[in-house]
């Protein structure tokens, strides 16, 4: 009576936010650290999780006419800097390819770089500058506009600090560049994928999140106007989980992208870029994992369904698992948003710690089957939604004839119970010392709130503010409505609340 279950995950959130989601990341097998500092390895448990976005991302894009190309790994220098607050801006975090072979090093010994290059090479940071250099030489005519490209690949950003999923110095991401005749056309680009990715976060990952702007001095370098997603992670700290640049006519500009219109005019093409990345997979751990570890959404779910099979040391086991392939055989001839069920047998003799290990992987749906459950046609049931004891005998029919169902119920009640917390977790403020009380407060697991309250307008009221708190202005939601008010910061009037929190 009343006893406390143990967790499967130690620290628990409460105890060290950060140190609890190293140990999910780690106790569900989805990636681990590279022996190159700042990498890591994606395993195939994540590296599925990331292919079910692709696939269904991808398809996404297709159908806005958008369609897939590749592009070098390497920048020239020169190209970078055509756009001068973009060189700017990716200047600190930039790995530069300056030699392009090794020779025997006769003073130290070993091998040397050598074969200096006549122009230093940038391993991609982002591609707008190469991608331009090829929409211009694809451009003549107003007809050969808007180009729709997008781009799967790796880039890489010397980040000091990293994390894995969250920040990495190379990651994985997909990059959507695009070029159009009118200023109009490229705006409404922006947002076409701006929308497109806050649906596919909200109904693919269950985290829903806030579309907004944001404020110029966080814009993407070079851009005239970034657009983002931001959602809520259980510590309450804010997560960009995509963005989406109007780049107006900058780096048209700066690559000579240049189009005769329909009057025999040359104009500059407007452009605009757009991108996602494997962070998305570190904001859905931090949105659902609890203490138990790794809970994953059934719609990007590597598997769906893991049956675990009741065997015995030196018994005869081939009855139980011959059943277990007939269930998971029948289990995957059910259709899940147009995909089989996935569905995955563990039948490793090492007792309880089986069960665990697929808790601590997140898979939605856990299946024990025994000789007594055949016997009475029936399985022995556990969500991954629901506490890890909590498990329920059911007919082997209904089951079967229900998964789908129950798949799309445990979607549904992760996505809820983040959309309950962010709201919960939501405040308009009015009050200058509570604002400032509320985020000094704010370390480990309760970084604050959301906090939507009004801003003048000035950058320094901006860097103030993150200096002092280590607040940032997420974005100037979309949803957020004209009224009168006074910045939270110098009492200025505002005529809009704009999103602050700590964030990733
Ligand atoms: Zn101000």
């Amino acid at each position: 009576m009343g006893k406390k279950i143990k967790s499967a995950i130690t620290p628990t959130r409460e105890q060290d936010y950060p140190g609890w989601y190293q140990e999910v990341v780690k106790a569900s097998d989805m990636s681990e650290n590279s022996p190159v500092r700042g990498c890591m390895v994606i395993k195939p448990w994540g590296y599925a999780i990331w292919e079910n976005i692709m696939n269904q991302m991808d398809e996404l894009f297709k159908k806005t006419g958008v369609k897939n190309a590749y592009f070098p790994l390497f920048i020239p220098l020169s190209y970078l800097e055509k756009e001068a607050e973009h060189v700017e801006g990716f200047a600190k975090e930039c790995a530069v390819v300056t030699h392009h072979r090794l020779e025997p090093d006769e003073t130290e010994g070993g091998l040397k770089p050598a074969g200096k290059l006549a122009e230093p090479l940038i391993v991609r940071p982002t591609s707008e500058t190469i991608i331009g250099e090829s929409m211009a030489k694809w451009t003549s005519s107003y007809r050969d506009l808007p180009i729709l490209i997008n781009q799967w690949a790796n880039v890489v950003r010397w980040e000091m600090r990293t994390r894995m999923f969250l920040r990495t110095s190379e990651f994985l991401w997909q990059e959507g560049h695009t070029a159009h005749a009118s200023r109009e056309e490229a705006m409404e680009r922006t947002l076409q994928m701006l929308d497109l990715y806050a649906k596919f976060v909200e109904e693919q990952l269950a985290m829903p999140v806030i579309r907004g702007r944001k404020t110029p001095s966080e814009r993407f370098p070079g851009a005239d106007d970034t657009t983002c997603i931001e959602a809520m992670m259980q510590d309450k700290r804010a997560l960009q989980a995509g963005t989406s640049h109007f780049l107006g006519q900058n780096f048209a500009k700066g690559s000579g992208i240049k189009f005769q219109n329909e009057a025999g005019q040359e104009e500059f093409a407007w452009t605009t870029s757009w991108g996602t990345s494997t962070r998305m997979i570190g904001g859905m751990i931090m949105v659902h994992s609890d203490d138990d570890g790794l809970v994953v959404p059934p719609r990007v779910a590597p598997a769906h369904v893991v049956i675990l099979p009741i065997v015995k040391k030196g018994g005869d086991n081939r009855p139980v698992l011959e059943n277990a392939q007939r269930l998971k055989d029948v289990l995957e001839e059910k259709v899940y948003h147009g995909k089989p069920v996935r569905v995955e047998i563990d039948s490793r003799d090492i007792g309880g710690a089986r069960g665990w290990d697929w808790v601590k992987k997140g898979i939605p749906v856990r299946i024990e089957l025994g000789p007594r459950d055949i016997e009475q046609n029936s399985v022995f049931m556990a969500r991954r939604d629901r506490p890890a004891n909590a498990k329920e005998s059911m007919n082997r029919e209904d089951f079967i004839s229900q998964i789908t169902d129950i798949l799309d119920h445990i979607q549904e009640t992760l996505f809820n119970r983040a959309m309950a917390y962010q709201k919960e977790n939501t405040f308009e403020m009015d009050d200058k010392n509570k604002f400032r009380k509320l985020f000094q407060k704010a370390k480990g697991y309760n970084n604050g709130a959301f906090v939507r309250a009004h801003w003048c307008g000035s950058d320094d009221c901006e860097a103030l503010i993150k200096k002092e708190l280590s607040v940032t202005i997420r974005c100037i939601p979309f949803d957020s409505p004209t009224e009168e008010g006074q910045c939270i910061y110098c009492d200025k009037a505002s005529s809009r609340r704009v999103l602050y929190a700590k964030a990733y």
